[in-house]
């Protein structure tokens, strides 16, 4: 199993995907990651979930935020606000900048997305081909209530759900605006047509691993592929580990366990997208009732606090995929 494509949000992706290289050093592995969580800020495209595998996986990142670069100053961030100008919520690093300005320079030279990701990790070499899930605009908004909106209720970009409000307001709905029209990004489908396993890591099963789902032609491939598919649960003794899949789950009306996310993905024996579901072995139980519905699922332990217990995951989901009926 050689050829691994992974679909990855931001932090769990990145995360899992060191315990990867870890155990597999020389894998060939594609990873599709998410792009909803993008935004123009400042006049500069800033791209979370791309940004923190590329520097996760290129030794820049700053180990304790999760994101960000290590060794990071904040000198364009408090001149931002001096100026008074908004958002003034969003993490916006002088060495990060540097990162958005090429990015920005070359999507306004004409250049996609893609070729532009491509560029930046000439420099990271993250160790992985690094593909954004599309090159059009698509962007995560959340609905909140809001007393003070004719409407009752105010939309937002998903960054300003999850920095300026920390997801402490319940989620009504999630809206992926661009989602429906766009296109996978040249080499998506390639990479899980091609694959000989596909893992869907412990990211966002709603704004991560959701968005990438619902990119037209991203779910028909992974149902097609003849690689088995394994998936491992982002929520551990009924909540996420960290982050906002909690809140995320709630507001698509998913149970909020890793029997509830596990059968939310599905089998493809079945209308969904998994051969295999590992659970924590917390959640021994919700791997039972995952099994008895038709989608073989396993315990094992799935905290990743460190590199041999993330690539010891990573095992544990080759071995379950090893398992899975062979198709095509
Ligand atoms: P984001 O884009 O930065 O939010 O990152 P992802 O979507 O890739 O992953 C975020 C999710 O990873 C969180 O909501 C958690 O549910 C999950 N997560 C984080 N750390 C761990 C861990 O150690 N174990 C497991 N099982 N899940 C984790
Ligand atoms: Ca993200």
């Amino acid at each position: 199993m050689r050829k691994i494509t992974v679909l990855s949000g931001g932090i769990g992706g990145a995360r899992f995907l060191q315990g990867l290289l870890h155990l597999l050093p020389d894998a060939d592995v594609t990873v599709v990651t998410n792009t909803a969580d993008d935004l123009w800020v400042h006049g500069l495209k800033v791209c979370p979930d791309l940004d923190t595998v590329m520097y996760t996986l290129g030794d820049g990142i700053d180990p304790e935020r999760g994101w960000g670069r290590r060794d990071e100053s904040w000198g364009v961030k408090e001149e931002l606000a001096a100026y008074g100008v908004e958002p003034t919520w969003f993490g916006l690093g002088d060495r990060d900048v540097a990162t958005h300005l090429v990015r920005t320079q070359m999507l306004e030279a004409g250049y996609p997305l893609t070729a532009v990701t491509e560029a930046l990790c000439r420099r990271w070499r993250p160790g992985v081909r690094l593909l954004p899930m599309t090159d059009d605009r698509v962007e995560t908004h959340v609905v909140v209530a809001d007393p003070d909106a004719p409407s009752g209720r105010r939309a937002m970009h998903f960054q300003e759900y999850w920095i300026r409000l920390r997801a402490t307001v319940p989620a009504e709905q999630v809206v992926v605006v661009g989602l429906e029209d766009s296109s996978p990004a040249p080499g998506v489908l390639e990479a899980l047509a091609g694959a000989d396993v596909v893992l869907v890591p412990p990211s966002n099963p709603v704004v991560s691993v959701g968005t990438i789902l619902g990119v037209p032609g991203v779910r028909d491939a992974l149902r097609a592929t003849a690689a088995p598919v394994v998936g491992l649960s982002p929520i551990v003794g009924g909540t996420h580990v960290r982050g906002m899949a909690r809140q995320m789950l709630e507001a698509v009306g998913v149970e909020v366990s890793a029997a509830g996310v596990g059968l939310h993905y599905g089998s493809r024996a079945a209308d969904g997208v998994l051969d295999g579901w590992l659970v924590d072995t917390s959640d021994a139980a919700d791997a039972e009732r995952v099994s008895a519905a038709g989608l073989p699922a396993r315990a094992v332990p799935l905290m990743m606090t460190d590199l041999d217990a993330t690539a010891a995951m990573v095992r544990a989901a080759l071995n379950l995929a090893a398992a899975a009926p062979v198709r095509g």
